[in-house]
């Protein structure tokens, strides 16, 4: 046990790097107003956070006045389900080593919490139990997070917003109007960390505070389903912009099933290296012999989705794909030269000829053959013909869902194949045909 610990010390801050900087979405309204900087995630274990700020930027849009989101503040955490690789980021904010991995991260937060342009701060966390000011039970006392609004004091003097007192009440006036149960009650819970709170001082809302910046922080229980606690965050949000001035619309009704749906959306995609498309979900466990790039950094592969959550963590031989903390498929890498000089390819598909890009999905009812492209081959995974050799060249056949191997399909349910095009050795991309 002592051993695996040690282990587990040193490993796993090789496999994770701290970030230098946190990466910042505005969202602008076309009417002029103030800013409100939302972040997330300042620690890897607390879903609840970066659901949010995911479904915000995805599904939220701003009328008037501005949001800056940050995501994620804690990455490489979250990609390993952790608190924290170096240590609790929210509590390096009063006083930090300029040797810590995490300083310059902990000066690019700070440096975009004291932004002329910010007028206020809400910081989303995950707590444990539910927050009670009086003790009731062991789940639910003033030693609890879960479900509270929390402010470091009740006034910032001669600062806009600086009434944090009453900009708390309103908000968890608004939230406590939508509770799923009563158990799930907002409190208050003022820490007046200026009184000498040695831990609170080390926290981000207290360097935003001592910067003149009214700051928040939510919390939604542990207790609660991911749907659940972002519901409650959104509610938060939702709250804390009507107290701004912040205009907004969203494009779904919020309640927690909607959000589950949200967050469980079978049409989220990514694109790896500009030359892949795969589905988030319904992938198998593990793709076998999956092209990457030759002596190219993990952290450097480019990673494009709707999603703003998604990440890469090299694992020993493996590449894992996470969405937040969920683990969509592991990559068994095959590490070869990549080819950017094709951007598509002609294919029949169900008899009409089609031009399709690289990195798309494509759906095929019947078959679909590729058409030859003078210096390129095609490889298609799960489909062989006799005497083919090292370097296949599968142009030019008609192809039908019975002529495949399923267990070579990327989907559990045996449907979508992977169809690459290499230039000689080297990987120009991939196009996936999905069988409907
Ligand atoms: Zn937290």
């Amino acid at each position: 046990m002592r051993l695996l610990l040690l282990c587990l010390a040193f490993v796993l801050p090789c496999l994770a790097q701290a970030e230098k900087s946190i990466h910042v979405i505005k969202k602008i309204g076309d009417q002029k107003g103030p800013t409100l900087l939302l972040m997330g995630g300042i620690q890897g274990d607390e879903p609840g956070g970066f659901n949010t700020t995911n479904i915000f930027l995805t599904h939220y849009k701003i009328l008037s006045g501005s949001v800056w989101v940050v995501p994620v503040l804690n990455k490489y955490s979250m990609l390993l389900n952790h608190r924290g690789v170096y240590g609790d980021l929210n509590r390096k904010f009063a006083y930090l080593s300029p040797k810590d991995p995490e300083y310059p991260l902990i000066q690019s937060i700070k440096h975009t919490i004291t932004a002329s342009d910010v007028n206020a701060v809400l910081h989303l966390h995950d707590g444990s139990g539910f927050y009670r000011p009086h003790y009731e039970s062991a789940l639910l006392n003033p030693r609890r997070w879960g479900n509270s609004f929390i402010i470091d004091q009740n006034n910032l003097a001669h600062t806009t917003f600086g009434d944090l007192k009453h900009i708390s009440a309103k908000t968890t006036e608004h939230i406590n109007a939508h509770l799923l149960k009563p158990l799930h009650r907002y409190h208050i819970h003022n820490t007046h960390t200026a009184r000498g709170d040695k831990e609170m001082e080390k926290a981000l809302t207290y360097f935003a505070i001592k910067h003149d910046k009214p700051a928040f922080a939510n919390e939604a229980s542990k207790e609660l389903t991911l749907a659940q606690r972002v519901y409650y965050h959104l509610l938060a949000i939702e709250g804390i912009l009507q107290e701004l001035g912040i205009h907004y619309s969203k494009d779904f009704a919020l309640n927690p099933l909607a959000i589950y749906r949200l967050i469980n959306d079978r049409k989220l995609q990514v694109t790896l290296n500009h030359n892949t498309t795969l589905p988030l979900y319904g992938l198998r466990d593990r793709l076998h012999f999956f092209p990457f790039p030759k002596n190219a950094p993990v952290s450097q592969i480019p990673l494009d989705s709707q999603s703003y959550i998604l990440g890469l963590l090299p694992r020993k031989n493996q590449i894992w794909l996470k969405y937040g903390n969920k683990l969509m498929t592991r990559f068994i890498p095959e590490y070869m030269p990549f080819d950017d000089s094709l951007k598509d390819i002609n294919i029949e598909i169900d008899n009409k000829v089609k031009t399709i890009a690289l990195a798309s999905i494509v759906d095929v009812k019947g078959s679909f053959k590729v058409l030859p492209k003078k210096g390129y081959r095609v490889n298609i995974i799960g489909f062989s013909r006799a005497n083919e050799g090292s370097k296949p060249n599968e142009v030019g056949v008609k192809i039908a869902h019975k002529n495949l191997s399923t267990r070579f399909s990327v989907d559990t349910k045996g449907r979508i194949y992977r169809v690459e095009v290499y230039k000689g050795n080297a990987f120009c991309g991939m196009i996936l045909v999905r069988f409907v």
